[in-house]
């Protein structure tokens, strides 16, 4: 049985001076590893993995920072390929290591009851101990990962990986359809009617980021701007944070929701919507929200708490009676669903979700429908 990993962020208590000293001398170092890597991936001029970057530049790097522990220069590089791989994508500043943090294998890190003990600079091992509130003790008697110690506002933490066992998805008594709407972030609803719920809290604040927005776009165009340009940025990573809180509360419910009814979670499958004829709603829809982070969280704490999860074809999810499976000739315009044929009104996107339930009935008897399962 394969586990599923979890990160916890555990507090340490404050380290006494020699301890604090060892550990600032440790994430510096750990800092200027990186950045040494990062060069080093520069001169490589391939595109960086593990393989090619470690026989390029491992023996020269681990002569210089002869005072890591050898599993933490390898930390390094990995966070390098990472910080490179990034910076490939955006091409913006040249990548800069600046993080105040140091990881650690699995291997190199013991914990015993609330104490982590982890090798520092020059070999130093050194035992922390940490605050461990009551709900996260289970966490500690369970097989850890990768270790992360970083520091934050002259405080220090843990983040320590955990496999979590996976249990097996129970047998569903119905599916709740996920449908992202169009006038709603997104709306579910079962094959039976009885859970019909709009999520849509957070609509008028990503509006006025929107709004905002575009005003400060405009200034910096207009005047270049470097005090608007500033705010832009910080705008956006305050929006991707509130929208990663969003999505995680949104998640969160539909998935104890699912849990509640017992019933599986069906969502649609988005992947290689671009070739769909009606490719430009979805386009429509998509950009507006992070919907890949949505369904990834959903996915993830379905799969914490053993609820099945299917993914169902689209198309027409939003043209189709779910009460009569009658298709609309054309698109549906508007806010409602009304069907010419057997004169069943819903909300448009109620209606697709409902459809997106159905449509996981139709697949095959569960527990054999492996192939509709992204996990
Ligand atoms: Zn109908």
């Amino acid at each position: 049985m394969c586990g599923i990993k979890l990160t916890q962020t555990f507090k340490l208590m404050k380290p006494n001076k020699r301890k604090r000293e060892l550990l600032d001398a440790t994430i510096e170092r750990f800092k200027e590893c990186v950045n040494a890597w990062i060069s080093e991936i520069e001169q490589l001029g391939e595109y960086p993995t593990r393989k090619n970057v470690h026989s390029f530049a491992y023996k020269k790097i681990r002569e210089q920072f002869k005072d890591l522990h050898s599993n933490v220069v390898q930390e390094a590089m990995n966070r390098a390929i990472e910080v490179y791989r990034a910076w490939l994508k955006t091409k913006g500043q040249k990548p800069v290591f600046t993080a105040d943090v140091v990881s650690f294998k699995n291997v190199d890190v013991k914990i015993d009851r609330h104490f982590i003990n982890v090798p520092l600079i020059n070999k130093e091992r050194v035992w922390l101990p940490m605050h461990v509130p009551k709900k996260l003790r289970k966490f500690l008697k369970m097989k850890h990962g990768r270790v992360q110690i970083s520091k934050v506002d002259d405080e220090y933490y843990a983040q320590i990986s955990f496999e979590v066992p996976e249990p097996k998805p129970y047998e569903p008594k119905g599916w709740l359809g996920v449908d992202i709407g169009i006038n709603h972030i997104v709306v579910i609803s079962d094959d039976k009617g009885k859970i019909n719920k709009f999520y849509d809290n957070a609509i008028a604040w990503k509006k006025s980021v929107e709004y905002r927005r575009a005003r400060l776009q405009f200034l910096k165009d207009k005047r270049t701007k470097k005090g608007a340009w500033r705010i832009l940025k910080r705008l956006s990573h305050k929006e991707k944070n509130k929208m990663a809180y969003i999505n995680h509360k949104i998640a969160k419910e539909i998935v104890e929701l699912a849990k509640h009814y017992h019933y599986g979670i069906a969502i649609e499958n988005l992947k290689g919507i671009r070739h769909h004829y009606n490719a430009k709603r979805h386009r429509k829809r998509l950009h507006k929200w992070a919907y890949g982070d949505l369904i990834d969280k959903i996915v993830y704490k379905a799969k914490l708490n053993g609820v099945p999860v299917v993914f169902v074809d689209p198309r027409n999810t939003s043209r189709t009676c779910s009460k009569c499976g009658y298709l609309v000739e054309k698109g549906v315009k508007g806010r409602w669903f009304r069907c010419p044929k057997c004169g069943f009104q819903l909300d448009r996107d109620l209606n697709a979700a409902r459809n997106i339930a159905k449509r996981a009935f139709r697949l095959a008897p569960w527990g054999a429908s492996s192939s509709q399962r992204r996990w």
